[in-house]
């Protein structure tokens, strides 16, 4: 449990104790969230390598499927047009874009470079 809420509220994945992300991101300001480079409690360094987040992305379109899916199973329930629903999933990707990239950072960081991890 605590594991899930480190990684929701971005915390170090040795230490539970520093931040991950020093900007969180704005889509509407285009901005996206800015990584420390490590932590600022245990040191510990995000980055491994250059292209260590790449397979993160492979973890956003999952969890950007899922919410998509999600989002369409509710919303189908309630509105008869279906192309009403694939506009509101596009609106629905755009607003949660900069919370998925994150999530899935840190969802990687925590699957290769967890606690027990000794990389
Ligand atoms: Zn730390």
């Amino acid at each position: 449990m605590s594991v899930l809420l480190n990684i929701l509220g971005e915390k170090c994945p040795k230490c539970g104790k520093g931040k991950v992300f020093a900007e969180k991101g704005n889509i509407f300001l285009l901005r996206l969230p800015k990584m420390n480079a490590s932590c600022s409690h245990c040191h510990h360094k995000f980055e491994k390598e250059p292209g260590y987040f790449f397979g993160s992305m492979f973890v956003s379109y999952a969890v950007a499927v899922g919410e998509m899916v999600l989002f369409f199973l509710i919303a189908n329930q309630f509105i008869e047009s279906y192309l009403t629903i694939v506009v509101l999933i596009g609106i629905l990707a755009i607003v949660m874009s900069t919370f998925n990239f994150r999530f899935s950072r840190m969802l990687w960081i925590y699957l290769l470079d967890g606690k027990d991890k000794k990389i």
